[in-house]
């Protein structure tokens, strides 16, 4: 079977890492991606090898000027692909979504839309199969994805009776020097946050609430999560070894000295191999602890990088290339893992 022809939309903090992800993926081809004007970004997507296209209304000529070479316009790229993965920012994705359906082409968007805008809201380990032959899938946003996959192997395990989490949110990404704050920690004064309906849109049933502070880093959220399971683990350590079972979670050890985001950060540039991304669910040994159905954990989410691996899965699931979602996300890290 030929892969499947992938475009990325929108070459920012997300789309740069969803379409390096697409290129290691066998079963995957990557058309292109678009940007609105040239950077230092579009010149790397081209020493990579990646065709670029034009978004956006200035049109090719200060691409031209800056001496990038273009392969077409947006449209171009569409009519090559037989999915989108629309990493624009937030909103504009919607507007985004007429052009993909004029074009028959099926569309990937990012958690920054509207549930509304796809037929479906996906997370790998939480809801595979919903996605399966689907046009339009909105991938969940960090925040989202992180508890949802959490809650699917707690729910799996033990079930979940009611999740209480707070969300400690970082203020802006590495890049983004305009956003704040720089000193002080800003309630988000919408109580609950919008985050627990968000992961709704995966489990349905599932009785969360969230509520959210930001605070002035660019390195990574962490959540603070209490969690009433409906049966009692055996311990603290079943717990813990449930979640070292699962795909796509880090567990610390006290050891390891990796006590904070910024620890966290430093070993995956260290680890090498890959991106120096996190895009595991980051938990820590003795961060995390059991009273009868209590669970109490904290957890680490890397949010330029963890909905990634999960785009990879959503096309696999709209194209049933894998059977289930397990397999597709072994098949994703594996390719992921390797990539140099
Ligand atoms: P970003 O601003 O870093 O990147 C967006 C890119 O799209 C930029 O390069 C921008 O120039 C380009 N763009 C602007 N208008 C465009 C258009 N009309 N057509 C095509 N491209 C256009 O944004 P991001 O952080 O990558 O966010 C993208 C989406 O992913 C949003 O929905 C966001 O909510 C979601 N998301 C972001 C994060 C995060 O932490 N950054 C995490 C998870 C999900």
């Amino acid at each position: 079977m030929a892969p499947v022809r992938v475009s990325v939309n929108g070459y920012g903090t997300i789309g740069k890492r969803v379409a390096d992800a697409v290129a290691r993926q066998p079963d995957l081809s990557l058309v292109g991606v678009s940007k609105t004007r040239p950077s230092f970004e579009a010149s790397i997507a081209i020493e990579r090898g990646y065709p670029l296209f034009v978004a956006g209304e200035a049109g090719a000529e200060p691409f031209r000027a800056a001496g990038i070479p273009v392969s077409g316009t947006l449209r171009d790229m569409i009519a090559r692909s037989d999915v989108v993965i629309d990493c624009a920012p937030e909103s504009v994705g919607r507007q985004n979504a007429a052009l993909y359906q004029q074009a028959g082409v099926r569309a990937v968007f990012q958690g920054g839309e509207a549930a509304t805008v796809a037929e479906v809201s996906f997370n790998a380990a939480g809801n595979y199969s919903a996605a399966k032959g689907k046009r339009t899938v909105r991938v969940v946003s960090c925040n989202t994805t992180g508890l949802a996959r959490a809650a699917a192997v707690l729910r799996e395990r033990y079930g979940v009776e009611e999740w209480e989490a707070t969300l400690v949110r970082r203020a802006a990404d590495p890049p983004e020097t305009q956003r704040g704050p720089v000193d002080g920690i800003l309630p988000a004064m919408r109580i609950p946050s919008h985050h627990g309906p968000d992961v709704q849109t995966i489990f349905p049933d599932l009785r969360i609430s969230t509520m959210a502070v930001v605070v002035p880093t660019t390195l990574m959220h962490v959540h603070v999560n209490h969690v009433r399971l409906v049966r009692p683990p055996p311990s603290a350590e079943a717990v813990l070894e449930a979640f070292r079972q699962a795909p796509r979670f880090r567990v610390f050890r006290p050891w390891e000295q990796a006590g904070g985001t910024p620890q966290v950060m430093e070993f995956a540039r260290d680890r090498g191999g890959r991106r120096p991304d996190m895009m595991e669910n980051v938990l820590w040994e003795d961060g995390l602890g059991l009273t009868g159905k209590d669970l109490r954990f904290f957890q680490g989410i890397h949010q330029e990088s963890i909905v990634v691996p999960e785009n990879v899965d959503a096309v696999r699931a709209m194209f049933e290339l894998a059977p289930d979602g397990p397999s597709s996300m072994a098949m994703t890290d594996r390719n992921l893992a390797r990539a140099a």
